[in-house]
């Protein structure tokens, strides 16, 4: 079988492999795309969920010509609201204050994933191994050699590693992580409910872990819900009949939309923070969870990893022949070293103050909230870095091409 040889190569066609996909199509860049599972729509990331994307990733999604497509089925979050079950400190966000029409969007992930794949097989170039598995991976001065599970070998400049929390690529680099399991899962699914959301995003704290529930696109009384939920009770919270689950998750969440009268499938993601202790090797980039991977609690995780699109697709636009050079590796690291630790940190901080039931602690995070609420300075400051709009943003997520 003949070598073939390329500028780019994309491991990982999830939502983050994907965007990066759809951003190159067309730039005129050799570009393979490697994913292991066939059709597309299988891979893990491709499920039921939906998913929040705040105001930067809209801006990305817009520079890309994608996002009148993959809106069509979302709902506006126009407001947030924060509380802690058996306290009055509550913690508000509206996109009013933002200056902004909604502070994001809840996205259902098929349609971020069909818009994504469609917009890169339009725009055509794109070589795609699918389904096929990265085996293999040489390093060489020049380029990178990788080999698949069929025994094809390809060469590129730069191989872009974005394979998930489980990274083949960093495997093979032998790259160390930082693992933390957080001992939780969440439990996804579709609520009705009788009062309407009028797009108001709700996540309110209980000593068992967070429940969140999110207009979804399907009028103004249907929610996802996301419960975070100790692993010891999983297997329990679904294996309980619809009015059981009903029952708790109303007890836990209150009684702000009304009652829950009707619920969707139910499905659980095992939670781990997975930091990648390098975001670049010798022609190798790290994006997306590949490069980390967080706690859904403040919905960060697939909006940082599209800025990790959006930062490769910057350092690309002025890089020369060799795209895979040394200089333009260290430049992509440098740009989204302090982002990813803002929200890295965030995320980690906001499951351990609110997870733990020391009782101390209780008070803190009452007053923190209404502290939140309170204080201007602080408050746009957690608004603006969960629009994703903090300093440092990409050129995309700035409007800027
Ligand atoms: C319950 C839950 C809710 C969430 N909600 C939000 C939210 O509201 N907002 C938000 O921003 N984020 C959210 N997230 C996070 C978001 O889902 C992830 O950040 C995002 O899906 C990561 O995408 P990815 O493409 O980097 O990784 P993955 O989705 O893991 O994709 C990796 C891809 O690589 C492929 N692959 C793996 N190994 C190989 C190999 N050797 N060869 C070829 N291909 C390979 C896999 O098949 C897969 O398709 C949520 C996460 C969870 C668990």
């Amino acid at each position: 079988m003949n070598a073939e040889t390329l500028d780019i190569v994309i491991v990982g066609g999830g939502l983050v492999g994907a965007s990066l996909a759809a951003g190159l199509a067309g730039s005129g860049r050799r570009v393979a795309l490697i994913e292991a599972a066939a059709p597309p729509q299988t891979a893990p990331s491709w499920d039921e969920r939906c998913i929040a994307l705040n105001h930067a990733s809209r801006r990305i999604f817009e520079g890309l010509g994608v996002w009148d497509a993959m809106v069509a089925d979302a709902a506006p979050i126009r407001s947030t609201h924060i509380s802690e079950q058996g306290r009055f400190g509550v913690a508000r966000f509206t996109a009013d204050e933002a200056g902004l029409d909604a502070l994001g969007h809840n996205v259902p992930l098929r349609a971020i994933g069909r818009t994504l794949w469609d917009r890169m097989l339009a725009l055509g170039g794109t070589r795609l191994y699918c389904p096929a598995r990265l085996q293999a991976l040489a390093i060489g001065d020049e380029q990178a050699e990788l080999t698949l599970d069929s025994g094809q070998t390809l060469h590129a400049r730069l191989v872009i590693a974005a394979d998930g929390a489980g990274s083949r690529v960093r495997e093979l680099l032998q790259i160390a992580s930082e693992r933390r399991d957080y001992a939780q899962s969440a439990i996804v699914t579709a609520v009705r409910t009788t009062r309407s959301h009028r797009g108001c995003a709700y996540e309110r704290f209980t000593p068992d872990g967070p429940i969140a529930l999110l207009p979804k696109g399907e009028g103004d009384k249907t929610c996802s819900l996301v419960w975070t939920t100790p692993a010891d009770d999983v297997d329990m919270r679904l294996a309980w009949g619809d009015a059981a689950f009903i029952a708790a998750a109303e007890q836990a969440f209150g009684e702000r939309l009304g009652r829950f009268v009707e619920l969707g499938r139910r499905q659980a993601y095992p939670l781990a923070r997975v930091m990648s202790e390098a975001l670049q090797a010798p022609r190798v980039l790290f994006i997306g969870n590949a490069a980390q991977s967080l706690h859904p609690v403040a919905a960060q995780g697939f909006n940082l990893g599209l800025r990790d699109v959006a930062a490769v697709i910057d350092v690309l636009s002025v890089a020369g022949d060799d795209c895979g050079a040394a200089a333009l590796l260290q430049d992509y690291a440098a740009r989204r070293r302090d982002d990813r630790e803002r929200i890295a940190g965030f995320t980690d901080r906001l499951v351990r103050l609110f997870s733990n039931r020391v009782p101390g602690l209780r008070g803190l995070r009452h007053l923190g909230l209404l502290a939140l609420d309170l204080a201007p300075p602080l408050k746009d400051a957690v608004l603006w870095q969960n629009l994703g709009l903090g300093s440092e943003a990409p050129s995309l997520a700035r409007g800027a091409r």
